[in-house]
């Protein structure tokens, strides 16, 4: 296979960058050097558009200039910080910075003339930026005329500003990507395209050149918004390539056999006689659909897309319990270990009475009890198996694997779901695969996606819900909610606070969750609070929440950990910090814990003042709606107006140039594209998925 633009190249090649370097740029998802010329501005910096001290707006990116007059470290909670104040004719503003070294806070010493380019953040007094980028300004006078000597910044209008990680400047990745773009130049790349289309796109070099160093002229909005020729040429060869390596997984599935599975009624049968309720019309329906694909010699691939507690594990157990009236064992795995054990709850009182074998392989197990559960699930004894994706991938063997259920699917990528596939392969046949998702996606997105699936929708709930009330509040009213939590428990219910990331360190979040936990404690003493999230030990973890599904825990504070799938239908208050820094779908998502009892249940979204418009706006559609996939849609048309957020992962799906929503209007024109290509370009379609989806290239050639 040609190496195109170097995909095959390791990254330390390029001068310049050792092991350590390379390890910083691994973090970043770079190992080669075709990742690194990929690795596109998450924004533009305009030295053009600077604004005065006091015309800035909180929320917008924007450039300052002025001098500095004061610069002081601030020891805080968890370090120090680096204060500077600046000031121009119409104000003071502060930068700060949590990561400096000497070398910085010299550079910022008093006097120094900067601007500095970043997010604007309302502080106390003035206007603030946290790690901005900046210039001295006094550096960029003119060593131009010097002959040759080189500018200690480039004199760009535009400076690109590149998603980065600890400890990685931009100046370093900068520097690193234009020794990449020299050797470009140097070997300029094959164009793999057919030539029907070379017309529609800039080549590779200069596309490249322009994403990096956008000329004087330019529009830089078009780059931002995938508009540009330049980037739409990436971002088209990779919707491209992901469209293709899914028609193939999908080709190469209808070629596979399974073992046909008709329900015989023996299980299913007693199971919805002794079920306290009826299933739901779109259950029923999405069951049929289930039932009539098990019937069949092809595999199903198939995905329940359904809203939070739509009742998609009454559909998986009725799946599950078709394959084992069938004599097939199943595997179901679930993303984390609450769930999993939530599962194994309910399938093991639902199964015990018909004498199904339900076994948990649990992170807690004893390596005895771990091999026990192990044996049994090879010996055959256990009909449904249950754990979490990292179990699966363990050891465990089957007799006779018929069918592999995948819970919350949003959480698993396309190669761990094909991966514990094939682990179910016994005499060339596969095991049927149900895939269920509470991520509520639009249409044109599910396509691709979810082109290798195919899909069954429930768009209905149980009956007897209350739909949750939610209301938007500002964090000054804290106390209220606080007492409103309070008079929630002192009524025997329970209740969710939803502590969110604050930082961007799981190990910080967890720290915040814990202070939080001692001012509640202390506000209200009499309550039993406990909390959970994800830096604790799993069993710790399970123990907490089995004391709240019981009741023993009045209050749960719980980073987002409880996202996903928990059920306690006592609970019927939540409490969301920071609302405003999350996406709608997470909200929606931590919402669904609530409003699963008959009881009306309230969730309340605390946010910090001042909103920018578009937090406003979306906070609103959380207060307006409580269905998933109208919410879905409202999100991309916020999203749409403005704001770029990353949308590169999206239904398990992981690009590294194509922002999904905001590139949606392309994805027609490339499935279209992507059926004449495997058809008529066979080799064309193959080196663009070895060249953007490497790992994915075995099951093209299988
Ligand atoms: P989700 O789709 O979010 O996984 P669950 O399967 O956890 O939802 O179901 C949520 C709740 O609804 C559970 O308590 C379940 O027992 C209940 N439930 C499911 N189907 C029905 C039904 N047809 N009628 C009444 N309650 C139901
Ligand atoms: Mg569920």
């Amino acid at each position: 296979m040609s190496s195109r633009f170097f995909h095959n190249l390791p990254l330390m090649t390029l001068s310049g960058i050792g092991p350590t370097l390379a390890k910083k740029f691994h973090d970043l998802g770079i190992l080669t050097v075709a990742d690194l010329l990929l690795h596109f501005p998450l924004r533009y910096e305009d030295r053009a558009s600077t604004h005065a001290i006091n015309e800035v707006t909180v929320g917008e990116y924007t450039t300052i200039t002025g001098t500095i007059i004061k610069n002081e470290i601030i020891p805080t909670r968890q370090r120090r910080m680096l204060v500077c104040h600046i000031q121009d004719e119409t104000g003071i503003a502060l930068l700060k910075f949590m990561n400096f070294n000497r070398g910085i806070q010299a550079t910022l010493s008093t006097g120094t003339e900067i601007s500095a380019y970043g997010e604007i953040k309302w502080g106390k007094n003035h206007p603030e930026m946290m790690h901005p980028q900046f210039h001295v300004q006094a550096n960029r006078q003119t060593r131009a005329g010097n002959s040759g000597y080189p500018q200690t910044e480039p004199q760009e209008r535009f400076t690109p500003v590149y998603p980065t990680t600890y400890g990685l400047t931009q100046h370093v990745i900068r520097k690193a990507i234009d020794n990449a773009l020299l050797l470009l130049k140097r070997n300029p790349p094959v164009e793999i395209l057919p030539e029907s289309l070379h017309t529609a796109f800039l080549d590779v070099a200069t596309a490249l050149t322009i994403i990096h160093h956008p000329p004087l002229d330019i529009d830089i909005n078009e780059l931002t918004t995938g508009r540009h020729p330049a980037i739409k040429r990436f971002i088209f060869e990779e919707l491209l390539a992901y469209h293709l390596s899914m028609l193939t997984i999908k080709l190469h599935n209808q070629k596979q056999h399974a073992y046909n599975l008709k329900p015989n009624q023996h299980f299913i049968q007693p199971f919805l006689a002794a079920l306290p309720f009826t299933p739901t019309g779109a259950q029923t329906r999405v069951v049929k659909d289930i039932l009539s694909d098990m019937a069949k010699s092809i595999p199903m691939m198939r995905l329940i897309q359904g809203d939070v507690g739509s009742g998609k594990t009454l559909v998986a157990a009725l799946a599950a319990l078709n394959a084992i009236e069938n004599g097939k064992q199943v595997a179901l795995m679930a993303p984390t270990e609450i769930l999993a054990e939530q599962h194994f709850t309910n399938f093991s009182r639902w199964f015990a009475p018909l004498g199904i074998q339900v076994d948990w392989l649990s992170g807690r197990l004893t390596a005895k009890n771990k091999q026990r559960c192990l044996d049994k699930a090879q010996s055959g004894e256990t009909a449904l198996l249950i754990g979490t994706h990292a179990l699966f991938f363990d050891k465990v063997e089957f007799t006779d694997l018929g069918l592999v259920i995948i819970d919350e699917q949003h959480r698993f990528g396309v190669n761990q779901r094909l991966t514990l596939w094939e682990k179910g392969i016994k005499n060339h046949h596969y095991p049927h695969q149900l895939i269920m998702t509470a991520t509520p996606i639009p249409r044109t997105l599910a396509m691709t996606v979810y082109a290798d699936l195919d899909v069954s929708i429930i768009d209905e709930l149980p009956p007897g819900r209350t739909p949750v009330t939610t209301i938007v509040v500002s964090n000054l009213r804290r106390d209220e909610m606080i007492e409103r939590v309070n008079q929630a428990c002192q009524a025997g219910r329970q209740v969710y606070w939803v502590c969110t990331l604050v930082e961007e360190s799981e190990a910080i979040d967890a720290k915040a969750a814990e202070l939080l936990v001692e001012e509640l404690r202390m506000r209200l003493p009499h309550l039993h609070i406990e909390l959970v999230h994800g830096k604790m030990k799993s069993d710790q973890k399970q123990s907490i929440m089995q004391q709240f599904k019981q009741g023993e825990i009045q209050l749960l504070v719980a980073t987002t950990v409880i996202e996903v799938g928990v059920d306690v239908p006592n609970a019927s208050l939540m409490i969301i910090e920071n609302a405003e820094r999350l996406g709608l779908a997470q909200l929606h998502q931590l919402r669904g814990r609530v409003g699963r009892g008959t009881a009306v249940s309230h969730c309340v979204l605390l946010y910090q003042p001042p909103l920018s418009k578009i937090a406003k706006a979306r906070l609103q559609v959380m207060r307006e709606s409580n269905d998933g996939f109208i919410i879905a849609q409202k999100d991309l048309e916020i999203r749409g107006s403005g704001e770029i957020l990353g949308t590169h992962q999206i239904g398990g799906a992981n690009f590294k140039v194509v922002d999904l929503v905001r590139d949606q209007a392309m994805i027609s024109d490339v499935q279209k594209i992507s059926y004449s290509l495997s058809q008529h370009y066979p080799e064309c379609a193959k080196q663009l998925i070895a060249s953007w989806l490497p790992d994915r290239e075995k099951y093209i050639n299988a």
